[in-house]
C-alpha cells in the first residue's frame, strides 16, 4: 500500500466545519519585483499560477480564489513600526530620486543594497502580499474556509523595524497576529524554508499563544545566521520558539527524517487551534542560494504531513504560505503547484507529465530570463523516490544530521512535556 493510500483527502461531514479551500491570487502580486537581476523573480509566482491552472487544480470542488487587497497601515502596524512603514512608502514613491541622506535613512530600515533595493510601488506591492495573508486567515478563522494557500506570501525575514533578506513586510507574522487578535486560542507556525524564519520568530518572540518552529540550514554558514537550538522564546513565552538547524548538504531523506522526528510530536504537544506553515522551496538541490539537497518528492511528503497534522490537531484549519525559492522556473512552480494540490485534495503524482501548455510557458520564461534550456524537466517530481529511515528505527551518533536533530529535540521537547529520548 502506498503512503498516499493511507491518507485519503479528508471530507468533512455535512454541517461540519467549512470544506472550502482558498487560493490567494491576483496578478498584481507579481508587482513585488526587485528588478531583472534580483533572485526573487516574480515569474515564480506567475508560473505557479499557470501550472495550477493547467493541472486543473483551480477548478477542483470547493476551491475559491481569494483576493489580495493592499493591507492598511493600521494592519501593518500590528507587527511593524510606523517609522519603517513610512520609510517603505518613501522608498516606493521616490525610489529613482533619493538624496544620499534619504538613502541613509532607508538603509537604517534595511532598504537598499542588493537584497532589498527600493523600487517604485514597493509599499503597495508588499502590503498586497500582507492583504492576501490577512484575507486567508480571516476566511479560516471566521469558518468560511477550511484551508488556504498563499504562495506569494511567507516573507519570513522582515523585522518589525526593517526589511531583510528580500522581505519587506512580514505577512506570516501578521497572519499569526491577526488570528490571535480575532479569537484564535493558540497558533503554531512551522517554517520549512532553507533559511531560519527569523522575522516571524522575532515578532512573536514573547507571545505565549504563538509557537514558532523553524527547520532550516544552520545559521553557522547561511543567512540570516540565527535559529540555534538554545533560542527558545522570550521571558513571557518560554519554549515557544523552536529551532531545528540542520547541517549543509542535508538530503531529501535526511530532511524528511528530521521533520518527522520533530514536527509531529511538537504539534501534537502544543495543540494549536490553527496551523500556519511556510513552504520556501529553497531547500531544493537545484536552488542557487543554499546548500540542501532536497527533492520535490520530499517537499510533497512534508506538505502531506502538514495537512495531516492540521487535520489531526486543528480540525483541518491550515494556512500554507510560500517563501523563498530561487530556481524560479525549474523548481518553485512545481513545488507550489503541489502545495495547492495537497491543500485542495489529491496530491500530484511525481511521475506524471507536466501539461504541454505549462511546458511552453516555462520554456518562454526560461528564454526571457536568459536561462539555458532544461529539456529534462517534464514531470511534477524529480524522479527520485524517498527512502526515509524513521527516527524510531534508531539514532546514528556518527551522523551530523542525527546529532543536529537530537540536539533540537533535547532543547525543545522537555518544554512541551515530551521526552527527547522516547517520544
Ligand atoms: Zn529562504
Amino acid at each position: 500500500m502506498s503512503a498516499d493510500a493511507l491518507r485519503p483527502a479528508p471530507a468533512p461531514p455535512a454541517g461540519g466545519p467549512a470544506a472550502g479551500v482558498g487560493i490567494v491570487w491576483d496578478e498584481a502580486l507579481c508587482e513585488y519585483d526587485f528588478g531583472p537581476y534580483h533572485p526573487m523573480a516574480p515569474v515564480r509566482l506567475s508560473l505557479t499560477h499557470q501550472l495550477a491552472r493547467s493541472a486543473g487544480l483551480l477548478e477542483r470542488p470547493g476551491v475559491q480564489i481569494l483576493p489580495a487587497p493592499v493591507a492598511t497601515d493600521q494592519q501593518l502596524a500590528q507587527v511593524h513600526e510606523g517609522s519603517f512603514i513610512a520609510a517603505v512608502r518613501h522608498a516606493s514613491e521616490a525610489a529613482d530620486e533619493l538624496t544620499a541622506e534619504q538613502y541613509g535613512e532607508l538603509i537604517r530600515h534595511g532598504i537598499g543594497g542588493d537584497d532589498v533595493p527600493p523600487f517604485p510601488g514597493m509599499h503597495t506591492a508588499s502590503a498586497r502580499i500582507v492583504g492576501g495573508a490577512l484575507a486567508a486567515v480571516d476566511a479560516i478563522v471566521q469558518g468560511r474556509l477550511r484551508r488556504a494557500v498563499h504562495f506569494a506570501g511567507g516573507l519570513h525575514h522582515a523585522k518589525p523595524a526593517s526589511a531583510s533578506g528580500f522581505c519587506v513586510y512580514n505577512d506570516a507574522a501578521l497572519a499569526v497576529r491577526r488570528a490571535l487578535d480575532t479569537g484564535e486560542e493558540r497558533v503554531m507556525y512551522v517554517d520549512l524554508d532553507v533559511h531560519h524564519g527569523d522575522g516571524v520568530e522575532r515578532a512573536l518572540w514573547n507571545e505565549p499563544r504563538a509557537i514558532t518552529l523553524s527547520v532550516h540550514q544552520s545559521g553557522e554558514h547561511l543567512f540570516p545566521g540565527s535559529g540555534f537550538v538554545q533560542d527558545s522564546g522570550g521571558p513571557d513565552a518560554p519554549g515557544t520558539a523552536i529551532n531545528v538547524p540542520l547541517p549543509p548538504r542535508t538530503t531529501a531523506d535526511g530532511w524528511v527524517r528530521a521533520i518527522r522526528a520533530t514536527v509531529p510530536a511538537l504539534v501534537r504537544a502544543v495543540r494549536p487551534t490553527l496551523l500556519v506553515t511556510q513552504h520556501g522551496a529553497d531547500t531544493h538541490r537545484r536552488d542557487p542560494l543554499a546548500d540542501f539537497s532536497v527533492t520535490l518528492e520530499a517537499h510533497r511528503e512534508a506538505m502531506l504531513l502538514m495537512r495531516e497534522l492540521a487535520e489531526e490537531v486543528c480540525g483541518g484549519r491550515w494556512l500554507a504560505l510560500g517563501g523563498g525559492g530561487y530556481a524560479v522556473v525549474d523548481v518553485v512552480p512545481r513545488s507550489w503547484a503541489q502545495l495547492i494540490a495537497v491543500a485542495t485534495g489529491e496530491p500530484l503524482d511525481p511521475a506524471a507529465a507536466l501539461p504541454a501548455d505549462y511546458l511552453a510557458a516555462a520554456a518562454a520564461a526560461r528564454t526571457a530570463h536568459g536561462l539555458s534550456p532544461e529539456p529534462g524537466i517534464l514531470t511534477y517530481g524529480d524522479g527520485t523516490p524517498l527512502a526515509v529511515r524513521d527516527w524510531e528505527q534508531g539514532f546514528d551518533p556518527e551522523s551530523a544530521l542525527d546529532r543536529s536533530v537530537q540536539a533540537a529535540r533535547r532543547a525543545a521537547f522537555p518544554e512541551w512535556g515530551l521526552d527527547p529520548f522516547l517520544d
